[in-house]
């Protein structure tokens, strides 16, 4: 048989967590972001399953944005990085993309181009992220030129929060208040929010939303959050026991003997590890479920294997079924264990663990 270790991806989730995105804001519009192969649950699957709603997708870059045209996906697409190199706006211009613009030298490439029908941009600001973005300052200018492109139909004024997942950081307000300050007077439509804002920041919705990790189940808050429970986890990383066996006090297991048996111990083997995607820093205590009963890893996670306590299950043995996130296991909790977020684990599954979906209301 084949090795047990899959993502199984709820699709009927996922539609779910973009409805309660945009619940939070009504009137708003919502770009379903979409890069990085949909936070690793895969693209096309996702996007076929919001096309019917989303208000239109968001993907870092041309390359991941053609692969949403070659599957039939027809609602605009915006790209979050906007174009890397000037060859890229034929492509733009024929499969009708939404590029941001976020310095000069992107401005003076669309300022240039020829186009077979004008196309939105959307035009960013560095309110205090000093990511990407015009300075304050020359925003206005930025905004000006485009506007006078007779190939550009409209422009998106935008921005990116740096701490919106602190509901209390004095950063939010500091951005905000620039924003309206340089923006204050352009007219347009304006687009702030990530799923933190969504949730918990309603001065900064605007007209377009731009919901990320929460389509995918896992709030920026933590599992305390309100937002936990009225979200659908999507991606369930699921395996099986391959061995069980029990060991006496003094006991070491795996590399480097990390764990050492205080009691004796029944310790089972599950068939998945780094090379799938699962945090190698995962510390002894790591939450897991087996038999859909909560456990724990102990000892260090190798790249195939990682090691689970069933001393509360001595019934337990080889093909039982173990959960390492979804519905039992809180992405966001594993993360914490191992020092990450859950955006790293699900933009980390790795390509030798197959994705299977199911779609049921
Ligand atoms: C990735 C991204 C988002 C989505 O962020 P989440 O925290 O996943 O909701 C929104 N806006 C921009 C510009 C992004 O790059």
């Amino acid at each position: 048989m084949a090795r047990p270790t899959r993502a199984r991806v709820d699709l009927a989730a996922i539609r779910h967590n973009y409805r309660y995105a945009k619940a939070q804001a009504p009137g708003a519009r919502a770009l379903a972001v979409v890069k990085a192969d949909a936070y690793g649950h895969g693209a096309v699957a996702v996007a076929r399953t919001l096309a019917a709603e989303a208000d239109a997708f968001a993907v870092a870059c041309t390359e991941e944005a053609l692969e949403l045209r070659e599957a039939g996906i027809s609602n605009p697409i915006v790209l979050l990085e906007g174009i890397f190199e000037p060859m890229e706006l034929q492509a733009l211009d024929r499969a009708e993309l939404t590029p941001v613009v976020h310095q000069a030298e992107q401005l003076d490439w669309l300022c240039e181009a020829r186009a077979s029908k004008p196309f939105p941009v959307w035009l960013k600001m560095d309110t205090g992220m000093h990511r990407l973005g015009f300075t304050p300052p020359d925003f206005a200018a930025a905004y000006a030129r485009l506007k006078a492109c007779a190939h550009v139909s409209e422009v998106v004024l935008m921005t990116h929060l740096a701490c919106a997942d602190e509901p209390e950081h004095p950063a939010t307000q500091a951005q905000l208040a620039c924003f309206s300050a340089h923006a204050g007077g352009l007219p347009g439509a304006r687009s702030i929010a990530n799923s933190a804002a969504v949730l918990a920041c309603p001065a900064a919705h605007g007209d377009w939303l731009r919901p990320g990790i929460m389509l995918y189940g896992a709030t920026p808050f933590g599992e305390q959050h309100p937002s936990a429970r009225a979200l659908r986890p999507t991606m369930h990383l699921e395996s099986e026991l391959i061995s069980v066996r029990g060991l006496a006090p003094g006991e070491a297991i795996g590399y480097g003997g990390r764990f050492v048996c205080t009691a004796p111990t029944r310790v089972g083997v599950v068939a998945a590890g780094y090379a799938d995607g699962y945090p190698r820093h995962a510390k002894d205590g790591t939450p897991a479920a087996v038999n859909g009963k909560h456990t724990r890893i102990i000892g260090r996670v190798s790249m195939d294997m990682l090691t689970v306590d069933l001393t509360a299950q001595p019934q337990a043995q080889p093909g039982d079924p173990v959960q390492l996130w979804g519905d039992l296991v809180a992405a966001n909790d594993v993360a914490a264990a191992s020092d990450t977020i859950a955006y790293q684990l699900f933009t980390g599954l790795s390509r030798r663990v197959p994705i299977s979906y199911s779609d049921t209301d």
